[in-house]
């Protein structure tokens, strides 16, 4: 696999004639193009991962504990082995022929070396978690039974999944290492290689500290990107066919600027990234230096800059980065990868945990934001478009216990900082009649307890379905602000599903119908006295800024690790002239090149 270039066929081939292409070899190696989604570059051994790998907890086991992890995986195929053969003695006289052979078979599978001694092996070796090891080894054998010609072999792929779904059952009640205490620090970085992750797959592998992640489907504004951003991971996603392509251990230079994911590279070829990787951090760090300075535009217009954040822990580097508050923090980060439901204190702990870190600054949480490409566990996603299904708001409205356990945490925490409501995906005024009730409720309920909160806590919602933005007066003169969703906003306006890679192309942040109506919104948000920020992925790049500027906008919300490149561009703007260059293009519905506005 170390030879013969092969050129990837692939769409969304990144063209950007960037610094990085310069290190890509002519020869010798197989290099792929897929859509850059978290920017930086990650060198590392490429770990292959199933959907069902994806799903367990993964992390290193640090070297003295090895062989206690290599027990535990032992003990849990003895005890799986132990309880089919109970099974099997207390099958009922009468009981079908099948099941006792299935029975066996399982047994079979499991004192097969294929599964049991390749998965220690991974334990031992690679300090791989005895799930990850048996996960891992699960899906090899399952996909080499899925291959093979006779039919009888080939449908026993499904027998490997559920021996492996056993024994992970048997594993989950036994002692788990915590994941952080597990990691070893000493094995060389790991990239993950997945057809492709959930958003709650994600969030599971956020503690397996992954050095980068490359996956054959996905976009930009998928979830799962923002999540990379989020963890500061480089990413390339759409690439295709990558996990075919790229077997485990095989080494990987992972290129978050370009899109280019390069399988075995030579020396050379790791030398001149090493160097881009080095020039990299050291540009980011020339950046801090204008953390401090006050955020304006040329022409003296103040723009607050905020961060988005999934978990409380990010706030540290929102603060490290200058942020002035917290413009949109999605809550259901809280809710995703787990078997229950957090509580309303685990939920109240986390928001006032952000609340008081970000030391008075705005903390704008944004309720629940189920469904669509964010499932819950254990909620089998059945809407035949998701997307378009019960999400968000009308989820929360569907479970109004739910729903007003989050608004108590969220009603509490505003006792202990600036907090402001944010509810995603308003279309209709009798959500916003219902979700005032709700809130009506809830805080009666508090005040009745002698429960402590901020009666004026501002209520927002996203603008995100055009049905909003187009009939934006009623809606913005029912909320004390407006964050406007482009991610969404852009998805609905055009009809194209943002986690979808075969449409991604049509993804269009400029299409003039989705400008006319973020310029309307921010317009309809100063003629009514109503804040209006951006919270969308459009917000944290650098090269749409003065087009936002033109139409107004003087609040922006993106990850951390985008703010001080927005900020260097509006430090350089003026803004009379863009709004001018903006409103000129808009009146006639045209195409704006971002480019055309320097
Ligand atoms: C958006 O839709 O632009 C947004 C910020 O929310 P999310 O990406 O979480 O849907
Ligand atoms: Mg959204």
């Amino acid at each position: 696999m170390t030879s013969s270039a092969k050129a990837n066929d692939n769409t969304n081939a990144s063209t950007n004639a960037n610094a990085s292409l310069s290190a890509l070899p002519a020869d010798s190696l197989i290099c792929l193009y897929g859509r850059a989604v978290a920017s930086g570059y990650a060198m590392g051994h490429a770990v292959v991962m199933g959907a069902a790998a994806l799903e367990v907890e993964h992390y290193r086991v640090a070297e003295q504990a090895v062989e206690q992890e290599a027990d535990r995986l032992k003990r849990a195929l003895e005890t799986t082995y132990a309880e089919l053969a109970e099974l099997a003695n207390t099958l009922p006289i009468d009981a079908p022929r099948e099941l006792s052979a299935m029975l066996s078979v399982h047994q079979l599978l499991l004192e097969d070396p294929l599964l049991a001694d390749e998965s220690l092996t991974l334990v031992r070796e690679r300090h791989y978690n005895a799930e990850w090891a048996l996960t891992t080894q699960g899906q090899l054998l399952g996909e080499q039974f899925s291959t093979m010609e006779d039919e009888y072999l080939r449908e026993r792929a499904a027998d490997v999944r559920q021996v492996v779904e056993r024994v992970l059952h048997t594993l989950r009640g036994s002692q788990v290492m915590s994941a952080l205490d597990g990691v070893s620090d000493s094995g060389d970085p790991l990239i993950v290689v997945a057809h492709d992750i959930s958003p709650a797959d994600m969030i599971r592998l956020r503690g397996a500290r992954f050095a980068g992640f490359v996956t054959d489907l996905g976009g930009p504004t998928s979830h799962t990107a923002i999540v990379a951003r989020s963890m500061g991971v480089p990413a390339v996603v759409a690439l295709g066919n990558v996990r075919q392509v790229a077997r485990d251990g095989d080494f990987l230079v992972v290129d978050g600027e370009t899109g280019a994911v390069l399988i075995n590279p030579t020396q050379e070829q790791i030398n001149s990234y090493k160097q881009l990787a080095s020039n990299y951090a050291e540009s980011r760090q020339a950046l801090l230096s204008i953390k401090d300075i006050a955020c304006e535009t040329l022409d003296g217009i103040r723009v607050g800059l905020h961060a988005n954040i999934e978990m409380p822990d990010e706030v540290a580097l929102a603060l490290s980065q200058g942020a002035d508050g917290i413009g949109l923090y999605r809550s259901e980060f809280l809710f995703m990868g787990r078997d229950e439901l957090p509580t309303e204190e685990e939920q109240f702990t986390a928001y006032r945990s952000v609340a008081q870190d970000m030391g008075g600054r705005p903390v704008t949480i944004r309720t629940l934001d189920i469904g669509a490409d964010k499932a819950l566990d254990g909620e089998a996603t059945v809407a035949t478009n998701p997307a378009l299904g019960q999400r968000a708001i009308r989820y929360c409205l569907a479970r109004p216990s739910l729903f007003a356990a989050q608004l108590r945490a969220l009603l509490r925490a505003s006792a202990f900082g600036e907090v402001r409501i944010l509810i995603p995906m308003i279309t209709s005024l009798h959500e916003v009649q219902a979700l005032y009730e709700i809130i009506g409720s809830v805080k009666r309920e508090l005040s009745n307890q002698g429960i402590a909160y901020d009666e004026n806590v501002p209520i927002g919602a996203m603008v995100e379905v055009p049905a909003m933005a187009i009939a934006i007066e009623p809606f913005a003169k029912a909320f004390d602000f407006l964050s406007i969703g482009t991610n969404d906003l852009i998805q609905y306006t055009l009809g194209i599903d943002r986690a979808d890679s075969e449409v991604a192309s049509l993804y269009d942040p400029l299409h003039p119908a989705v400008l006319r109506l973020i310029a309307g919104t921010i317009n309809a948000g100063q003629r009514l006295g109503k804040p209006v920020s951006v919270c969308g992925e459009m917000a944290g790049d650098a090269k749409m800024t003065r087009l936002l500027l033109g139409m107004g906008l003087t609040e922006f919300s993106m990850h951390p690790r985008q703010l001080l490149d927005v900020k260097q561009e509006i430090l350089a703007a003026h803004t009379n002239a863009l709004r001018t260059k903006v409103a000129a293009a808009l009146n006639r519905a045209e195409t704006i090149e971002p480019e055309a506005l320097r």
